[in-house]
């Protein structure tokens, strides 16, 4: 346990920190140890009393590992279990109409990862205790912001059970809570909820051989996406119309179970012998979202707080990674001025908005060239999206999908004990 660690409340119930970040998902715990690498003191509030995250992010893009790769997680992480796959395929009844094959991007990370997010979380999570800075404290849900002349200065938390609340003071608070972000909402930031996107997706697990692709393939009905999640399951997300869930299931558990029978009839065993009720299913409401506002005076929103994402493309965690890491050297900055104001930070986030518009778009093409449903769109799109994928332009949109902006960097000349300073 590090010298900050010693459970929330403290002798007067008040923590102070430089930076005190709200969520220890991918953004957070990433952002986290950027800041105590470079000197920083930080405090991670975590609602969460364990790491443990069913149906969440797992395909990790090269560029998310390249950067992991820097802060020197990603081969732990790796080691907790991972499966690599090769790329992504779009099937349709058999025929692979798109062959998105990373093995031809430059290496060493030319490969989507399968990486169980609480591998990721708990490899950083080690990294991050091993510095004195360093505080986490979980089971503990932010309720509150404390602010002073119009700038955010701190937050106030409840801690689990009958733990006295605690009030974290800092130079900057970072939102990285996710989709719902309560941060965003205390900031009275306001995010647009795009519905993009026209499919939800119905999550569901099987004990299945490996795939050596992330496949979404299309046998029957709606199409499906697949991939092997480790140990030794195979995740399918069956697509369906955007909102119709409810009225499905009214229909009853049998009904949607032969749905999804008929969508993968390869999987038609498993199905019947593994999805035993409506528990074994967890749906994803699909659809993209972003702030007009990235930060404050003494505030800051990375990851889901400030955008959401389709899974289509598997840009979330990614772009989370990138976020940080692109908010790593202005923090530093802030924190030996003393002041960590919104003008400071507006370089950044106007730089890390025109990525996230930019890659929604992608999301937006590449959800209806391979989801898209109804005669038409399923028959023409994606045969026009086989086409296109053996052009130039394709391959260079597979790399700015699996890169991102390649121009965001882990600043590791920023890292000792110096570069953080409070002045
Ligand atoms: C089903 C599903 C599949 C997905 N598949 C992929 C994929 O394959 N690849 C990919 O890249 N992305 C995928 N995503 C998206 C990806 O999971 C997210 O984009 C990513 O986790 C965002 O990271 P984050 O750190 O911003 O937020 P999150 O991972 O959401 O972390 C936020 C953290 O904040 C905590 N928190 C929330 N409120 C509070 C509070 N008030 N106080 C304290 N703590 C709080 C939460 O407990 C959580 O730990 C998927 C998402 C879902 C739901």
């Amino acid at each position: 346990m590090s010298p900050r660690e010693n459970g929330p409340g403290g002798r007067d119930g008040v923590r102070r920190a430089d930076v005190c970040v709200v969520g220890a998902g991918p953004a957070g715990l990433t952002l986290a140890l950027l800041m105590v690498r470079s000197g920083a003191r930080v405090t991670v509030l975590e609602r969460s009393p364990s790491l443990d995250r069913a149906y969440r992010g797992e395909i990790l893009q090269p560029g998310g590992q390249r950067l992991l790769d820097s802060l020197g997680v990603l081969a732990g992480a790796r080691r907790r279990g991972c499966h690599e796959h090769d790329g992504f395929r779009l099937e349709e009844r058999g025929k692979v109409l798109i062959d998105g094959d990373y093995r031809r991007l430059p290496g060493p990370y030319n490969c989507l990862l399968s990486l169980p997010q609480r591998h990721l979380l708990a490899e950083l999570l080690e990294h991050c205790r091993a510095y004195a800075g360093f505080e986490y404290i979980e089971g503990a849900k932010v309720t509150g912001l404390l602010e002073e002349g119009g700038a955010v200065r701190g937050v106030t938390c409840r801690a689990a059970g009958d733990r006295p609340p605690l009030e974290v003071r800092a130079l900057c608070v970072v939102g990285a809570d996710g989709r719902f972000s309560t941060v965003r909402r205390l900031a009275g930031i306001d995010h647009d909820r795009l519905d993009l996107f026209d499919q939800d997706v119905l999550w569901f697990r099987l004990a299945q051989p490996a795939l050596g692709n992330v496949r979404i393939f299309r046998a029957g009905g709606s199409p499906l996406l697949a991939y092997t999640s480790f140990p030794d399951s195979v995740q399918l997300g069956w697509t369906l119309p955007h909102g119709g869930y409810p009225a499905l299931a009214s229909q009853g558990f049998a009904h949607v179970k032969d749905q999804l029978r008929r969508a993968a009839p390869h999987y038609a065993d498993a199905i019947d012998a593994q999805v035993r009720g409506f528990g074994d299913l967890s749906l994803l409401d699909v659809f993209a979202g972003s702030v007009r506002r990235w930060a404050r005076d003494g505030l800051l929103l990375i990851g889901d707080s400030a955008h959401t994402h389709s899974p289509i493309g598997a840009q979330g965690i990614n772009l989370a990674v990138q976020d940080a890491v692109a908010a790593h050297p202005v923090l530093c900055e802030g924190i030996r001025r003393g002041t960590v104001s919104e003008a400071l930070l507006a370089p950044v986030t106007s730089q890390r908005a025109r990525d996230v518009t930019a890659m929604t778009r992608i999301q937006v093409m590449q959800s209806r060239m391979m989801l898209s449903r109804g005669r038409v769109s399923s028959v023409v799109r994606p045969r026009a999206a086989a086409l296109m994928s053996r052009t130039p332009a394709y391959r260079a949109l597979l790399r700015r999908i699996a890169f991102g902006n390649e121009a965001i960097e882990v600043r590791s000349d920023l890292f000792g004990e110096g570069a953080a300073a409070a002045a």
